[in-house]
């Protein structure tokens, strides 16, 4: 029986970004639509040519994008919404750009928001990664239109320079289940889309294409009814116009819907192996013997190099039953390019390490050791053997000292001495506050000075004792300008810090930074993630020495600013030797020495943020309650530590609360601000219905746009926040760090906002 390698999808930003230069000279008007497109087809022929030398069999193509690949899809079924186009169904580069970025667009806060002008499509999380699509939006009474075939013209343009491809598609049934719709139900559309579709595999029939790779990761997840239906309806359709169907699965197993997608009619299944190795054998009865198999083996999400041997004991009785395709587990999207350009990481770490490139060496080495018997690649199973056992042993990563902490971990360790109401109690007698407490998430403007003078500093043009004056400065102005715009609580700016993780992982033990390991993250727009590889500890306090400098510059109380553990974890690549829980709880405990720190040095009010909680979120369902209970209960660990009269604050950066409240309030924090001010409070009836205890700041002033909001519409605001909850549980604040914004944006807004806490209060006074 052969074995041989396919690859789902490749990084589209090119090793060194190349996409992003490309693209953002083209949006700044210094280069032609020509000349984009030039870089985008050299982008193309390069990874064609290298995914090909490293041995893989199944080239993609469509996998390339010039934004994001839903977006692409929408655009091929002409569903542009009518604020972009004159006529229906038709885009041409500068419609699909205005749909992914609008008319004139801002940056990303971190936090994952669209920051785009009003008018560019909706953004939002692909799954449960990192990487952002554009939400399909289908409006009632608008047809759909075949547009330009960017797939076919792709599987062309390989074909003309001498490679087969097996064109990627998003399936319908996902691509209708991420779309909303105005006063009409996507799947209303299923038999429209369904026809469009049809007509595209029938045209890359005609091309000659013979196996076509349809993505439908939805199969993970909880599936309704109609959704089933869909499925089954559109591959009895899909399955007859011409070409074989590769029905891609991934981020998950398929768990209940495994006996439904191997019924369905197609020629060929992708499972993904790595985020559900367990379904394995079931996979493997369920499979009629007709259908050909994709074995997600390597993990494409994360950036460890494999264990060859023991996979090869798994892989070798089933390669010699049936045919089978060896593959990452989802598309290479999300993970960095080609560690061999990372020239600054230690060597220790780098040995464990694949990025895109290796990986698909990783499946050569498999396939050749099946096909061909493992002796023909026993050097390359050596290697990768002896890497499995170095990070198995290695001091770097383990840390006798961490483990016994994490084994001395107390139950009353997450605990707070007393519950909220005596805290409060306590807290009133530190901190004197008004009704309506005014304060700030964090983050001041980070100017094109502070970049600049960070950059200076990172490539070793600007001496330390420069620097920390210059954000001595930069600090001091923005509590001099709180002081005197009459904030209650202050923050120190943030000025200092490149990035809310990477601030901390960079003083934490066991992360490591690449220079060149990119992750597109929407668009132009790459992150790096920090590596999480061995277990964490804090050497020495992180954040005591700026905090004291700035408390030390004011009478008012100056908040303690942390990223919480569930945060640093879920925007990192972390450990798959041991499971996310326990990385957590080790962050937990470095985080909780800095809260007992900042505490020890004066501290009044310490913001622990957890950005990033929800979006952790397992894909399905029944998984919520298990990852919740965990999290919450690092969160309390990192928190739990201080005396009553110190305030816990937390800050999350989203509005959907209603099925995560009761983990929000088992976080037990003193003052949780929150997103509020696009969805007009509305969420906090759910707090209100679950009778939350403590304090709430609903942000006031969306900071993801430029506006500046008036007070009048601040106040009106914190009126129907007050229709829910009590004066004295309410906080006034933005609704997340301003390090985005202006501060000819921010000065007026703050202003405005610490008014309207005034007219708040004068209401109270008068029992209004
Ligand atoms: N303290 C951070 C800031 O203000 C929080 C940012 C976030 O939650 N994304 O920038
Ligand atoms: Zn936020």
């Amino acid at each position: 029986m052969t074995v041989t390698v396919a690859t789902l999808g490749f990084p589209r930003i090119g090793p060194r970004r190349e996409l992003k230069s490309a693209l953002e000279l083209h949006w700044s008007g210094a280069s032609s639509e020509a000349d984009l497109l030039e870089a985008a087809a050299g982008l193309r022929t390069a990874a064609w040519a290298r995914q090909r030398s490293l041995g893989a069999d199944w080239l993609p193509s469509n996998d390339f994008s010039l934004y994001d690949h839903v977006l692409d899809t929408s655009v091929m079924l002409g569903a542009i919404p009518a604020r972009y186009a004159a006529a229906d169904g038709q885009a041409d580069l500068a419609t699909y750009f205005a749909m992914a970025r609008g008319t004139t667009t801002d940056d990303d806060n971190g936090c994952g928001h669209a920051h785009a002008s009003v008018t560019a499509c909706e953004m939002t999380k692909w799954f449960d990664t990192n990487y952002h699509y554009m939400v399909p939006e289908l409006a009632a009474g608008r047809k759909l239109a075949l547009n330009r075939l960017k797939v076919v013209d792709e599987y062309r343009e390989a074909k003309a320079q001498g490679f087969e491809t097996r064109p990627v598609l998003l399936g319908p049934v996902t691509w209708l289940s991420l779309a909303k719709g105005s006063d009409v139900d996507p799947f209303d559309y299923l038999d429209e889309v369904l026809g469009l579709y049809a007509a595209i595999l029938g045209h890359l029939a005609q091309a000659g294409a013979e196996w076509v790779q349809i993505d439908e990761p939805v199969l993970v997840l909880d599936l309704d009814d109609r959704q089933r239906k869909a499925l089954t309806r559109s591959y009895a359709k899909l399955a007859r116009c011409g070409v074989k169907l590769m029905l891609a699965t991934y981020f998950g197993g398929l768990g209940n819907n495994l006996g439904f997608a191997t019924a369905l009619p197609v020629h060929g299944l992708h499972v993904d192996l790595v985020r559900a190795p367990e379904q394995l054998d079931a996979v493997l009865k369920a499979a009629p013997a007709s259908l050909l198999l994709s074995l997600g083996v390597i993990d494409g999400r994360n950036v460890w190099r494999a264990d060859l041997d023991a996979l090869l004991d798994r892989l070798a009785p089933i390669a010699a039953a049936r045919d089978v395709i060896l593959a990452p587990s989802c598309s290479l999207l999300h993970t960095p390019v080609d560690l061999l350009l990372e020239k600054k990481l230690d060597p220790a770490v780098t040995q464990w390490l694949a990025f895109a490139v290796q990986k698909i060496e990783e499946l050569s080495i498999l396939k050749r050791a099946l096909n061909d018997g493992r002796a023909s690649v026993a050097a390359e199973i050596a290697a990768s053997s002896r890497a499995v056992e170095t990070r198995r042993t290695s001091p770097l990563i383990h840390d006798a000292a961490v483990a016994a902490r994490i084994a001395a971990v107390s139950p009353a360790m997450r605990d707070r001495l007393s519950d909220h109401q005596v805290r409060r109690t306590a807290q009133a007698t530190v901190i004197d506050l008004p009704p309506y407490p005014t304060t700030t998430i964090g983050s001041f403007p980070q100017t094109a000075e502070v970049r600049r003078a960070r950059a200076e500093h990172n490539r070793g043009n600007l001496d330390d004792a420069t620097y920390h004056a210059f954000l001595r400065e930069e600090t001091e102005r923005a509590i001099r300008w709180q002081e005197q715009v009459g904030l209650d609580v202050l923050v120190h700016g943030e000025f200092e810090r490149n990035d809310m993780v990477q601030y901390f992982g960079e003083q934490l033990s066991g992360f490591a930074f690449t220079v060149g390991g990119w992750v597109q993250s929407y668009g132009s727009r790459c992150v790096r993630p920090p590596i999480l590889y061995g277990d964490v500890s804090r050497p020495q306090p992180m954040t005591v020495d700026w905090w004291r400098y700035a408390q030390g510059l004011t009478r008012r109380p100056m908040k303690g600013m942390l990223t919480g553990p569930v945060t640093i974890l879920n925007w990192s690549f972390v450990r798959d030797d041991q499971p996310r829980e326990a990385s957590c709880r080790q962050i937990a405990l470095a985080i909780r020495d800095e809260v007992l720190d900042l505490e020890a040095a004066g501290a009044q009010a310490i913001q622990i943020d957890e950005a990033a909680l929800r979006e952790g979120l397992p894909l399905r369902r029944r998984d919520w309650q298990r990852y919740l209970d965990w999290a919450v209960d690092c969160f309390r660990l990192s928190a739990a530590g201080v005396g009553d009269a110190t305030q816990i604050h937390t800050h999350m950066c989203y509005s959907e609360f209603n099925d995560i409240l009761p983990s929000i309030a088992a976080m037990d924090t003193d003052v949780i601000s929150i997103e509020t001010a696009r969805s007009q409070m509305e969420l906090l009836e759910g707090f209100a219905r679950y009778r939350y205890p403590s304090a709430i700041g609903p942000g006031v002033y969306d900071i993801h746009a430029p506006r500046v909001p008036s007070e009048e519409e601040m106040v009106t605001l914190m009126r129907l926040a007050g229709r829910h909850l009590r004066p004295e549980q309410l906080w006034v604040n933005p609704d997340c760090g301003l390090k985005t914004r202006q501060w000819d944006e921010v000065k007026p807004a703050i202003a405005a906002m610490v008014a309207a806490a005034r007219t708040l209060r004068a209401d109270l006074a008068t029992g209004r």
